[in-house]
């Protein structure tokens, strides 16, 4: 298993993750969430052994991960890692990026192993363009491909759906992480979109104020999320009276404490989102249809 034990690090001066300590176990997923520059991609290139840590250990299963001052070559067999740059390899087809580092003494294995890969990231049909061709979204499934294709026992992906376009986004996600499952590969993964979290991830871990502010399981988090930070990532929230409350879980009833004026409507789909104003606060509740501005409605938290 993974064991990040008591890491500290700092660029220069600018000190980034402190004391953080955390296990994955093989084929689990840990989503790492937390604003811009809360050190989600620090984090990843420190488990990889990118950089040396101030202070601290990492260890998957019996072997420590070094940094370079103790390791001249960057990374190790059992571990990938797809970075929000690619590097690709422009000016050969997908196929062959993909079997770059598959063994040739076994042609039959790599051929099926790159097409088995090519279906999972759904580039079967793009299989002999070259790369330099490519869209970013269709650049970033290669890289998810070749990260694959050797098998490694724990794979890094730094917000590895971000350039992938919302008509594939959702069939991608279900691919690779069942993939990974099926695989028993470890997954750590580093995002800001909690359609990557919800229904994959085992652990959430949020990363805030240099720290782990929280490390449980998606559902648990959902249920009771202790912070605001942590509601934000599920959606639109209210602090009332000191209590988290969900928009969907607010609903209009015929009388209660609590009186708002409806100030706008925001389409959703299958929903309206309400924003309302109760007394100096605004208030966020979802429902059925749009209301008229400037309506009065009593909201209540449903059970
Ligand atoms: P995230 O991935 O969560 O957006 P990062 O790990 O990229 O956050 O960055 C964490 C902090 O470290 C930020 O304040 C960022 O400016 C800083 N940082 C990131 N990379 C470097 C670097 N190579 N040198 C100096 N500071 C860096
Ligand atoms: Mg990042």
């Amino acid at each position: 298993m993974l064991n990040v034990k008591n890491l500290t690090f700092s660029y220069n001066k600018t000190p980034v993750l402190k004391e953080l300590s955390f296990k994955a176990k093989p084929g689990e997923n840990v989503a790492v969430i937390g604003e811009s520059g809360s050190g989600k991609s620090t984090l990843l290139n420190l488990i990889f052994g990118e950089y040396d840590l101030n202070i601290g250990q990492i260890f998957w299963k019996d072997k420590a991960i070094l940094g370079p001052k103790y390791n001249l070559v960057v990374g190790y067999d059992f571990m990938k890692y797809v970075t929000q740059e690619f590097d690709l390899m422009p000016f050969i087809t997908v196929e062959e990026n993909i079997g770059k580092y598959l063994s040739n003494f076994f042609p039959e294995e790599k051929r099926e192993r790159t097409s088995e890969l090519l279906e999972v990231v759904e580039l079967t049909e793009l299989a002999k363009t070259k790369v330099k061709l490519l869209s970013g979204g269709q650049k970033q499934r290669v890289a998810l491909a070749r990260a694959l294709a050797n098998q490694p026992e724990i794979i890094l992906l730094d917000e590895p759906f971000s350039h992938i376009d919302n008509f594939q986004k959702q069939s991608l996600r279900r691919n690779v992480f069942k993939y990974l499952k099926d695989k028993n590969i470890t997954c750590i993964v580093a995002t800001h979109d909690k359609e990557d979290v919800l229904g994959f991830a085992d652990r959430m871990i949020v990363l805030y104020n240099q720290k782990i502010a929280v490390n449980d399981s998606p559902e648990n988090l959902f249920n009771d999320p202790k912070t605001p930070l942590i509601a934000s990532f599920f959606g639109e929230y209210n602090v009332l009276d000191d209590q988290i409350i969900y928009s969907h879980q607010l609903k209009i009833v015929e009388h209660s404490n609590l009186k708002a004026t409806v100030v706008d409507n925001y389409f959703k789909g299958h929903y309206y989102l309400i924003e309302a104003l109760a007394g100096d606060d605004i208030v966020f509740f979802e429902n059925k249809s749009a209301l008229k501005i400037n309506q009065e409605v009593y909201l209540q938290k449903q059970l």
